[in-house]
């Protein structure tokens, strides 16, 4: 499935994040929260994150991207994807044979207080990063936020996590709290996503606070392939 981002700058949906579905035998969704930590735990998420990237890349191959506003399309790696050594190769690879721009992708990694192996992050990282893909820090404030992760890490990009989006518009301190932590990754020269966006009042306050791109229901939910390409044909 895809889910549209609206870019602010271009006020217009402009590219997607792929979140990947799974029914039971009954045909019911299955949540992603519930399969990929068992995914992570047995090491499937290996065959789940190479099935994505390449459902991403054979769709984006098989469509003239001039006809349609799609400029990127976010792919959710997990942590223990990047902790594999040479995994970039792989990715890469994909991408060459279907002949994908690398920059029409973002993949998005998500923080976490517990890598073991930083060095093989940061070099799979790097490699992507060479090869013209974008990284971007998914789910910021959703728990184990750390300013040194942002800084030791090539991010370009941040998206704040959806529990922080919500409380904001709860408390005030909150609110305050999310328009400082804007403010310091704007002066870090950083784009900022929202998700969970579901309401125009807080489509309208996270514009006044700076974000570049908003994800939520209030522009889309998450759609599957062919309804997402009928939305974004020219
Ligand atoms: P995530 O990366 O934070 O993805 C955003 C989640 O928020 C998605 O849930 C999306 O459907 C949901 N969401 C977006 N806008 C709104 C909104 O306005 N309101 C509400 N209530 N929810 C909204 P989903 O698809 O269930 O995915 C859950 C998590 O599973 C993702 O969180 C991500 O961590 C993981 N995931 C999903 N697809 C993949 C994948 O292909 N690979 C990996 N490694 N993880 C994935
Ligand atoms: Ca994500
Ligand atoms: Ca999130």
């Amino acid at each position: 499935y895809f889910q549209p981002l609206y870019s602010v700058k271009d006020n217009k949906l402009d590219g997607a994040e792929a979140l990947i579905r799974l029914r039971d035998e009954e045909g019911n969704f299955v949540s992603p929260e519930d399969f990929i930590p068992i995914a992570e735990k047995n090491g499937t998420i290996f065959d789940i994150g190479k099935f994505v990237f390449t459902n991403v890349c054979d769709t984006l191959s098989k469509i003239n991207l001039n006809d349609y506003n799609i400029h990127k399309i976010d792919i959710n790696l997990s942590v223990v994807q990047c902790i594999q050594e040479d995994m970039y190769k792989q990715l890469i690879m994909i991408r060459n044979n279907y002949n994908i721009p690398s920059n029409y992708l973002n993949l998005e990694i998500t923080e976490t207080s517990t890598i073991n192996s930083p060095e093989v992050l940061l070099k799979n990282m790097k490699h992507l990063e060479d090869d013209g893909i974008e990284l971007s820090l998914d789910d910021y404030g959703s728990g184990h936020s750390n300013i040194s992760y942002i800084l030791s890490l090539p991010f370009k990009m941040i998206k704040i996590d959806k529990g922080i989006v919500w409380k904001a518009f709860e408390t005030q301190r909150a609110d305050i709290a999310l328009k400082a932590t804007i403010d310091m990754m704007k002066s870090l020269g950083m784009k900022i996503v929202a998700e969970g966006v579901e309401t125009e009042e807080q489509s309208k306050r996270l514009i006044e606070l700076g974000c570049d791109y908003l994800q939520g229901y209030y522009y889309s939910r998450p759609i599957d392939c062919q309804s997402f390409l009928n939305l974004m044909k020219k």
